[in-house]
């Protein structure tokens, strides 16, 4: 400790006053002593605190070392028995703090100066961090000297290039020589105690500690010379003086007040100054050895400092605005919390803001002293106020329940579980004895009221050593069975949210999870504490953003965002495209829906994005930048994103392979939304299966286009199930080609020109025998009929092909269309019949829920009846249910073409919305 003892006095050396001038700002204790030196002339104030200053300043002159020494003062100075300024405290302090990205650059400190300047307060002091990385700059030496690593020697180097350059920027003369021979001095003893540490091989935590503290005494020097030279006199205090801490263990230490109190007092009678500029971070235990407050100390340094001098207001001056309802760089959609409590700033610090140090809240605490956070870049931000939370006139507190959250990622769950613990007394206490022996910090503990096991989440590298230390301590009862077993569960993260009062406000918890089941986010463990301030759940590692982000936007009403993957970017998978482009901004701006397209698949070319596709040139796009397509590649590129917590692909082909997929992406938590009918009317095992899977999870599969395309078919169908009704017949005209070509052969012209002329306008499938053939309309009906509960399967369907038989075998559309004459009169037979007796011909579909079967034909109507009125190509559906008995409840519209399809699939997108909680 030699080397260290040496650096400290050699901060030591006194800065003392250079005028006589008397200052109301100090007072002092009269002495008995009949030596009254030039300070004693200062005239006492009437009280410590609260009080405010005279204007009146001393100013030094440059000294020697360090600028501001005055020989004659000096004398006055080392009578200190006798003479003792008196520290102001109370509202005219106030204390500010940098973070390390503040002073990140001779620019940064430049503009801290600034700040520091134009603070009005008559006394301000000042707390800084080391420039940013440069604590880990200092870490890193550490770790290559006890790793033997020679680049310690290059890394210490590169360590004081920073700090020179900086300095050469900011300083000159006087000021910049005495900066340049400290920071020499510095080096030269850190690189000997390097030395030091790599011929030992290891570094102790004094050792370590007084290497990583040089960083703030850098920055606090170069920025007191840049106060000055701004005009605006001030001290830097080496708080390692002043600080005084006890180690607690776990790596944490606890402030002595008394006794910092008792130092601060005694540093400033020997630096009595208005502005002072003090170190962050670094401490001394009650034996002077230096230590730290730990990483990210700096804030509680700032709030130590601020109670010590009971001060008006402690400012953390950081890179953002305030602090934020969830971590920023996580959550883009996060916003400033104009106010928090402290508790409430503690529970997000202690989970994982780190915006905050969580020690900072209870220093400050207990003088009420409020914390301002503001963002040294924005100075017109106004920042988030830590403080007591204002009460309304019923004593209510105002702020909504749940204010933020917060995350805390490597956590290792333990489980100790058996049936022996049940009312044993001493078993909780046992298993926290045995990891508090191997000095873990438990961060959660749940254990449920069974007491069959207990739960407890502590930091991954901290997992192995607790797993060891129960297995041995409880060996015993290990062996008996009293215990079955103690599990790890690697790879957690802690969520929490955090607000006063949230746990006693109905329906947040039920919110909380509500939002991560829909997200599809397994909770590993559960914990509620009765202060009421958070509730905190553990989840897997991997979906820890995206239950960040699910959370957030269901309390922040922040988007509701949903990544999506296009499968089949054809006639109605671009029109859907283009719908979703021309509704976006509405859709985001109306409805806080922010829907993202972050892949475009075709059969040979997909398009992939990381934040999404824009829709306003994605044919472009998919030309330029298309890779190979590859489903499952496309698949984990939407689903696995991480910042999306909903994902859904949305199938436009008609392909059975890409329906096949669906059970899979629906047991992964992916929703499917589709106009493809192959899985639906697919085998009925298969369907049976995906329906089941589907129900039990809490991800959607939606297919209103599959049948009808835009019409509200099959939700009008659930609907009527939902409610109780009970269906009795679904009968209707469901392919619009057949509608169209039906619609129009009315003895004006032969049946094969209807279909001519329905080719040719675009009704048609390039075959036109794929409409006749029945199949299609058959499949819609095998929808229906499952989705009323029938398990039928396509092969129990009769289906009435119009395809002449001898035709089925030819070998083209031209061919069949060139063929297709020789039959009208056939067809031109059944329509005359059916016209005699006042009746059209209509090809239909129909489910018979009574006889519990399905059937496609070609029907006859009356006149009057409404599948006579149609016209074009339009769809209509009837259905005969108990309650429309005598009147059916009839759907009627255009049923087919890309736009309405296309807007069939929209509405179902919309739809997984809102059950995704988007507002209604
Ligand atoms: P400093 O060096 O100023 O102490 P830190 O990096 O320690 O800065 O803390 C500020 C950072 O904390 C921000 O840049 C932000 O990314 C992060 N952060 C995490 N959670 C929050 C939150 N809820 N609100 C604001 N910032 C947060
Ligand atoms: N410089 C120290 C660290 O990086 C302390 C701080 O910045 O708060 O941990
Ligand atoms: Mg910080």
């Amino acid at each position: 400790m030699a080397l260290c003892a040496a650096s400290i006095s050699h901060n030591n050396t006194s800065r003392i006053l250079s005028s006589s001038k008397s200052n109301t700002f100090y007072q002092k204790k009269i002495s008995a002593s009949p030596h009254f030196s030039l300070l004693s002339l200062t005239p006492p104030l009437p009280s410590l605190s609260r009080s405010g200053f005279g204007s009146h300043w001393r100013r030094r002159e440059p000294c020697s070392l360090h600028g501001h020494v005055s020989c004659s003062v000096k004398a006055v100075l080392l009578d200190e028995s006798k003479e003792k300024l008196l520290l102001p405290k109370g509202d005219m302090w106030s204390v500010h703090k940098f973070g390390g990205t503040c002073v990140g650059s001779s620019e940064r400190i430049q503009n801290v100066a600034q700040v520091i300047v134009q603070d009005s307060s008559e006394g301000k002091l000042v707390v800084v961090s080391a420039m940013s990385k440069v604590t880990d700059m200092m870490y890193d030496l550490i770790n290559k000297a006890q790793a033997r690593d020679d680049s310690y020697v290059s890394a210490v180097d590169a360590v004081f290039e920073k700090h020179k350059l900086t300095a050469m920027d900011l300083l000159d003369g006087d000021d910049l020589a005495s900066f340049l021979s400290r920071l020499h001095h510095d080096i030269n003893n850190l690189k000997a105690m390097l030395r030091a540490i790599y011929i030992a091989g290891h570094a102790t935590e004094s050792f370590s500690d007084f290497i990583v503290g040089h960083g703030e005494l850098w920055s606090a020097q170069m920025l007191s010379y840049v106060v000055r030279k701004n005009g605006l006199d001030c001290e830097w205090m080496d708080t390692r003086e002043v600080l005084i801490v006890n180690p607690s263990g776990s790596n944490q230490v606890d402030p002595d007040f008394a006794e910092s109190e008792k130092r601060l007092e005694e540093w400033f009678s020997r630096h009595p100054s208005k502005t002072i500029v003090a170190t962050g971070f670094i401490a001394s235990t009650q034996q002077n050895i230096p230590t730290t407050l730990k990483r990210d100390g700096s804030d509680f340094s700032a709030a130590i400092m601020g109670s010590l001098l009971r001060a008006r207001q402690v400012t953390i001056w950081t890179d953002v605005d305030g602090v934020y309802s969830a971590d920023p760089r996580k959550v883009s959609e996060a916003v400033i919390l104009r106010t928090l409590s402290y508790q409430e700033a503690w529970e997000m610090s202690y989970f994982g803001a780190n915006v905050l140090h969580p020690r900072t809240i209870m220093p400050v605490m207990r003088y009420d002293i409020p914390i301002m956070i503001r963002n040294v870049f924005n100075l017109s931000a106004p920042g988030t106020m830590i403080c007591r939370p204002a009460e309304n006139e019923d004593g209510q507190k105002l702020e909504s329940p749940v204010r933020g959250f917060a995350t805390i990622d490597n956590v290792a769950l333990v489980n100790v579980e058996g049936t022996g613990m049940a009312g044993v007394p001493g078993t909780a206490s046992a298993i926290f004895g045995a990891v508090k022996d191997v000095g873990a910090n438990v961060i959660v503990i749940s254990q449920a009221s069974s007491e069959h096991s207990v739960c407890f989440a502590v930091p991954e590298k901290e997992v192995a050593a607790v797993a060891e230390a129960l297995k041995s301590r409880f060996s015993e009862a290990l062996n008996a069975g009293r215990l079955s077993q103690v599990a790890i569960i690697p790879n957690c993260s802690i969520l929490a949210a955090v607000g006063q009062k949230m746990a006693s406000t109905y329906g947040v918890s039920a919110t909380l999870f509500n939002a991560l089941a829909k997200a599809n986010i397994n909770v590993r463990a559960i914990a509620q504490g009765c202060s009421e301030y958070n509730v905190t759940a553990v989840i897997k590692r991997e979906d820890c953003i995206r239950a960040l982000r699910a959370v957030h936007s269901r309390f922040y009403l922040s988007k509701t965002t949903i990544a999506m993957g296009i499968i089949g970017p054809g006639l109605i998978g671009a029109t859907l495209l283009d719908q979703l482009r021309d509704q976006a901004a509405v859709l985001k701006e109306d409805c806080n829906i922010d829907l993202r397209v972050m892949g475009i698949t075709g059969s040979r070319t997909m398009l992939l994005n990381d934040v999404g596709i824009d829709l306003s040139r994605w044919k472009e796009l998919v030309k330029d930048k298309g890779e190979v397509a590859d489903l499952e590649k496309f698949r984990q590129h939407v689903h696995e994103n991480h910042f999306f917590p909903n994902t859904v692909l949305v199938d436009c082909t008609a392909d059975s392979n890409v329906a096949s997929c669906y059970h899979d992406w629906l047991r992964r938590g992916i929703h499917v939304i589709t106009p493809n009918k192959k899985a639906n009317s697919g085998p009925l095992d298969q369907y049976l299966k995906l329906r089941a899977l589907q129900r039990q999870s809490y991800t959607h599969y939606f297919y209103e286009a599959t049948v009808g395309a835009g019409l509200p078919i099959i939700s009008t169908l659930r609907g009527l199930l939902e409610t109780g009704d009970k269906i009795q017949r679904i009968e209707g005209i469901f392919s619009g080609t057949l509608s169209y070509i039906f619609n129009n052969f009315k003895g004006t012209r032969a049946f094969s020109n209807v279909v001519e002329e329905a080719k040719q306008a675009g009704y048609t499938e390039p075959d036109p025998r794929d409409d006749l053939s029945g199949t299609d309309v058959a499949r819609k009906v095998i929808i229906l009929a499952r989705e009323s509960g029938l398990k039928l399967d396509l092969s129990d369907i009769p289906v009435q092909n119009l395809v002449p038989e001898p035709l089925r075998a030819c070998a083209s559309a031209e061919e069949f269309m060139q063929q297709l004459p020789q039959f009208d009169n056939e067809m031109a037979r059944a329509r005359q019949e059916a016209e005699d007796a006042g009746d059209v011909l209509r090809y239909v579909g129909v489910v018979d829920a009574v006889s519990r079967e399905g059937r496609v034909e070609l029907r006859r109507y009356k006149k009057d009846h409404p599948f006579a009125q149609l016209s074009g190509s339009d769809n209509i559906i009837a259905f005969t249910t108990t309650r429309y008995k005598e009147q059916p409840l009839i759907v009627r519209g255009p049923g087919a073409g890309a736009q309405v399809t296309a807007g069939g699939i929209f509405s179902d997108i919309l739809r997984l919305a809102s059950y995704l909680g988007a507002p209604s």
